[in-house]
């Protein structure tokens, strides 16, 4: 397809791209927009700007860019509104999630980088024996920064925010679903006076991002996917010795501990293992429940996802709307089929809502007698699909939860805190929570094992973005 309106923004401005892929509106599978494909030549472009505006960048103070970042917080703040609801027809994320994921949050956490880039020190002085060595970090360089649909401007404000108050210059690529928010950035960046190439904002499918990755002129990648692609990233990256950082997929346990106050973690469970209809990397997919409560969970799990409201995900009232395409939702039932193919009890949905045919939409979902070793426990569904299994003990609970290729979150629920934090210590995984769960901005967050590398959020995810220099000095400090 071939478009006249398809943009990404390179150098500081917005360019038309040859080749354009349409956006779909996830709950009509109506058009929405032309989403751009950027070319190899366009894509060079890019990533040749950002190299020439990053000996400035890097080399300006913290305060000018924070000053810039707050700018451009202010910038994005003022269009949110607009920003959640184009985010809400792209991916199908309720709107009321949306307002703040797509809305508040990105403004949130260029303003809280911009505040720690001034309070971090650049270098520090370490006497030694026989002199001294100023240890300095420096912005590493250019990004290559690769987000997936689901929670798009959130997990592209996770990357752009760090890299950009490190001093680094960056090219973000936006995925094909929801090429079109991705742009919002860019507005941002100019209003706020960014330099033209510190920020350059490009859309397309694997073979762009792949380009991303190897590009001579990139010094590091930041990526947020699928495991699957991710280990794809992560071969390139350890080809060609460029430090990267990998958010990706998970399978992580809700532990019921048989203390637990059932009705409030339903309540919880209704976030925690449903959030943006289920396509939220840390969601709570695979509920274990003790077996002296098991048929009492199992009933109160099935009635939770009837009760869900299932539609219109720009209707505040909507907690399910559609999977983000029809490829994503035929994924999710072809999971549904494994689970009614296995010696899974179906307890809960299982089916397209009859009252919903247009769009991408999945009822809610849930299996019983899930065994562990069974594809719907281990692989992961990225739908509005749970798992519920049987433990005797805690610690068998533990060991359930840890057998597992991923371990990315989870969470435990139970009257007893302590008892719930002994637990949630003992879960293999790089986050976790104890009653519910929220991503917290001044806390590290990432996964273990095939979740992934590194962290982003907090001071760890603005270390991402720097790199460590020891100038030696003779003599005293
Ligand atoms: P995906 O891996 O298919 O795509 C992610 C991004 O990578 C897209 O921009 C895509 O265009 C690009 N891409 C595809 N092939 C590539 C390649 N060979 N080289 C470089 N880039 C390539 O994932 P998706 O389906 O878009 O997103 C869902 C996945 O993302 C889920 O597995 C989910 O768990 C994960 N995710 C993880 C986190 C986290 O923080 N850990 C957050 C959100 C989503």
């Amino acid at each position: 397809m071939t478009s006249s309106t398809a943009q990404f923004f390179a150098d500081g401005q917005f360019r038309t791209a040859d080749d354009a892929e349409p956006v779909v509106e996830a709950a009509t599978g109506e058009p929405l927009g032309a989403g751009a494909v950027v070319s190899e030549s366009d894509l060079d472009a890019a990533v040749a700007a950002a190299r020439r505006a990053l000996p400035d960048w890097r080399a300006s103070s913290p305060e000018h860019r924070a000053g810039i970042l707050n700018a451009m917080a202010d910038a994005l703040k003022a269009r949110a509104r607009e920003t959640s609801e184009l985010v809400t027809r792209e991916n199908g994320m309720p709107i009321r999630l949306s307002r703040g994921a797509n809305g508040a949050f990105p403004a949130l956490l260029l303003r809280y980088y911009a505040q720690l880039v001034t309070e971090v020190p650049i270098e520090e002085i370490r006497p030694s024996v026989t002199g001294h060595t100023i240890v300095r970090r420096e912005a590493v360089g250019v990004v290559g920064a690769i987000v997936p649909w689901n929670y798009p401007q959130a997990l592209a404000a996770m990357k752009v925010a760090p890299a950009l108050a490190a001093g680094c210059t960056m090219v973000l690529k936006a995925s094909p679903e929801t090429a079109l928010d991705a742009l919002v950035f860019a507005e941002a960046a100019v209003e706020a006076g960014l330099p033209p190439g510190v920020l350059n904002v490009v859309s397309g499918g694997p073979a762009v991002g792949a380009r991303l990755v190897s590009h001579p002129g990139v010094d590091k990648v930041a990526f947020t996917g699928s495991t699957a692609t991710g280990r794809l990233v992560a071969e390139t990256c350890g080809r060609l010795m460029r430090p990267v950082t990998l958010e990706l997929g998970g399978k992580s346990a809700a532990i019921i501990l048989d203390d637990a106050d059932l009705d409030a973690t339903i309540r919880g469970l209704r976030n925690a293992s449903f959030v943006n209809n289920g396509q939220t990397c840390h969601l709570s997919s695979r509920i274990l429940a003790p077996k002296s409560r098991y048929e009492e969970i199992v009933d109160a799990v099935a009635a939770l996802a009837d009760s869900m409201a299932v539609g219109d995900p720009l209707d505040p009232g909507t907690e399910i709307g559609p999977m983000v395409s029809s490829r994503q939702r035929d994924r999710v039932l072809g999971y549904i089929d494994v689970g009614k193919n296995s010696g899974a009890r179906l307890v809960a949905g299982g089916s397209v809502p009859e009252d919903q045919p247009r769009g991408w939409f999945v009822a809610p979902t849930v299996f019983a007698d899930v065994d562990n070793t069974d594809r719907l426990a281990r692989e992961e569904v990225f739908g509005p699909v749970l798992t519920i299994s049987g433990y005797d003990s805690d610690d068998e609970a533990i060991a359930l939860a840890n057998d597992t290729e991923f371990g990315l979150a989870g969470t435990v629920w139970s009257t007893d805190v302590d008892r719930a934090t002994t637990v949630a210590r003992a879960v293999h995984t790089g986050t976790i929570g104890v009653n519910d769960y929220a991503l917290d901005v001044r806390a590290p967050f990432g996964g273990v094992k095939a979740s992934g590398m590194g962290r982003e959020l907090g001071p760890e995810g603005l270390e991402a973005y720097r790199t460590l220099k020891s100038i030696y000095r003779t003599g005293p400090a």
